[in-house]
């Protein structure tokens, strides 16, 4: 049953868990993507986008992940939604000239 209190971006998944203290809103998606590996050779992959609360407040901050690599990391970054959002404007005009 949808929780009131979960923003609309929340799957309802992890603010359900029995322990308060394991209880995030959160979004969990994975983006097929291709990247270069450390030798830059094509590498088809899911793109792990994970946005996490820090608790289940509104007022709360919110965090965006990005992770590569399926089985074992190979690049991970967590922003700010304020940072992630500058990364959203910036990519929509640089890609925008391409
Ligand atoms: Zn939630």
């Amino acid at each position: 049953m949808p929780d009131a209190t979960c923003p609309s971006w929340c799957d309802q998944i992890q603010c359900q868990e029995p322990l308060e203290a394991d209880r995030v809103h959160q979004h969990l998606e994975l983006l097929p993507v291709i990247y270069r590996d450390a030798d830059m050779q094509p590498i088809a992959g899911p793109l792990i986008i994970l946005v996490v609360s820090t608790k289940l407040q509104v007022t709360d901050e919110v965090w965006v992940t990005l992770e590569l690599g399926e089985d074992q990391p190979v690049a991970s970054l967590t922003l700010s939604l304020e940072s992630a959002l500058r990364l959203q404007a910036h990519l929509t005009r640089l890609l925008g000239q391409l």
